[in-house]
């Protein structure tokens, strides 16, 4: 048993319905040998109530809930910042290049120790992860990931039409190969399978029928795709159908409470109806959606239609792996949204960034926030001393300034340690040598 003391935030219920941002300024974390939060309460009465445990001095910095990416490529972990170029330009142009190059097994081998080195170092704990078109290209993602200890949610992309020749499949072999990667990795440690249908305008209604098979042959699989996110797909996607975009997955009885769909920038009310009515969630990427010009996203409508919304990187067509970046560009996207926005404190973007995500991938009894009876997955935000984000934090007012502090000026570098079920999943090398800098 060890007792984490440390300054600790997190927001356990949902501050669009009315939660707030849950403090301990002086806080004890009980962890149990297996990673079970414990106990938890100010540290002096932590520590008075388990006087034998051992105790970890965390001083400085926060204590967060790990963070949750519900949206990110594994195969674009090497094109992030191809800057200046909407959303199929950029797919031509710099992404499906790079998803080809994912055939050379050594190549996916490779990009797949840097991507979950990308997430573990940005303190992301959980993701769902969008695979590779290359069946042993994923089977490296999840050997990665489960070497690393993240919890990844992922699976085999495919599509038949549309895309580089090299990356089309057939229903038959996408439904074999996904199903023989859910049989090596579903519920195996931390990983689940995602039946992961690359978007509907590069699937035709037969490889979405058998992705809708695959998901019921998967008992707790997941479905993940992207929706809505740029007016020239959406067009597109609404000649090949005759139907809205959300339909287009509806009719094969893709959208359930097991579905993330990212972006949906440009959602009919109609869709956000079916989306609430079916429990779906939507992985808001606000950096991506920024750098492809996609569009703001109606934040506004999701909430009044009862959507359930995450955040979520896009690496590579967002900007990196810190979830810190995310959340501050959700908060500017909604700031410059003007009248329609929704003001969001530094307890909305926490939320968004950890319990939100949880939710959104059926794992909230599980993480989210730092809670009695959750795991420990954490995030110890400790900035090398005298960096303005130091000085900052040790000079903020209240805990909701300090939040804010961090995710205003919080990267990577800053993220000194990340736990999942209480064991080490970083440590501060990377913080130390930034410090030497
Ligand atoms: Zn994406």
């Amino acid at each position: 048993m060890i007792i984490y003391r440390a300054q600790v935030l997190d927001v356990p219920d949902d501050p669009f319905l009315g939660g707030a941002l849950r403090s301990e300024q002086d806080g004890g974390i009980l962890v149990s040998d297996d990673g079970l939060i414990a106990d938890r309460g100010s540290f002096a009465d932590v520590r008075g109530r388990n006087p034998s445990a051992e105790v970890c001095e965390l001083t400085g910095g926060l204590l967060l809930p790990g963070f949750v990416d519900t949206h990110v490529h594994f195969p674009q972990a090497r094109i992030i910042g191809g800057l200046g170029m909407p959303l199929l330009d950029w797919l031509d142009q710099c992404a499906l290049p790079e998803e080809a190059r994912m055939a050379d097994l050594r190549y996916a081998q490779d990009v797949a120790a840097e991507f979950v080195s990308g997430l573990a170092d940005a303190g992301t704990t959980t993701a769902l992860v969008f695979g590779a078109h290359f069946a042993p290209a994923v089977d490296a993602l999840f050997s990665a990931a489960s070497d690393r200890g993240l919890r990844v949610t992922s699976g085999l992309v495919v599509g038949d039409r549309m895309l580089r020749p090299e990356l089309h499949t057939t229903a038959q072999r996408a439904y074999d190969e996904g199903l023989a990667l859910a049989n090596r990795w579903h519920g195996e440690g931390r990983t689940r399978y995602a039946v992961t249908p690359r978007f509907a305008l590069s699937c035709s209604d037969e490889m979405l029928a058998s992705c809708a098979a695959l998901h019921a042959a998967i008992p707790g699989s997941w479905l993940t795709s992207h929706v809505n996110e740029n007016p020239a797909e959406i067009a597109t996607v609404e000649d090949l159908f005759g139907c809205n975009y959300v339909e287009s997955y509806h009719r094969h009885d893709l959208i359930g409470p097991h579905t993330v769909l990212a972006h949906n920038v440009h959602p009919t009310d109609g869709e956000l109806d079916c989306l609430a009515t079916r429990g779906a969630a939507v992985a808001h990427c606000p950096t991506s959606n920024a750098s492809l010009g996609s569009g703001m996203f109606p934040l506004d409508r999701h909430l009044a239609h009862g959507v359930r919304v995450a955040l979520g990187t896009d690496v590579g067509g967002g900007t990196g792996y810190s979830m810190f970046k995310e959340g501050l560009q959700a908060y500017f996207m909604q700031h410059l949204r003007g009248a329609r926005g929704i003001p969001l404190t530094a307890a909305h973007l926490l939320h968004l960034a950890t319990a939100a995500g949880a939710a959104a991938l059926g794992l909230r009894d599980e993480i989210g926030d730092l809670g009695v009876g959750r795991r420990f997955d954490a995030v110890w935000l400790r900035p090398p001393t005298g960096t303005p984000l130091d000085v900052g934090l040790h000079h903020a007012g209240d805990p909701e300034q300090a939040l804010a502090r961090a995710f205003a000026m919080g990267v990577s570098t800053d993220v000194a340690r990340v736990w999942v079920d209480g064991e080490r999943i970083k440590t501060e090398r990377l913080a130390y040598h930034h410090a030497e800098l």
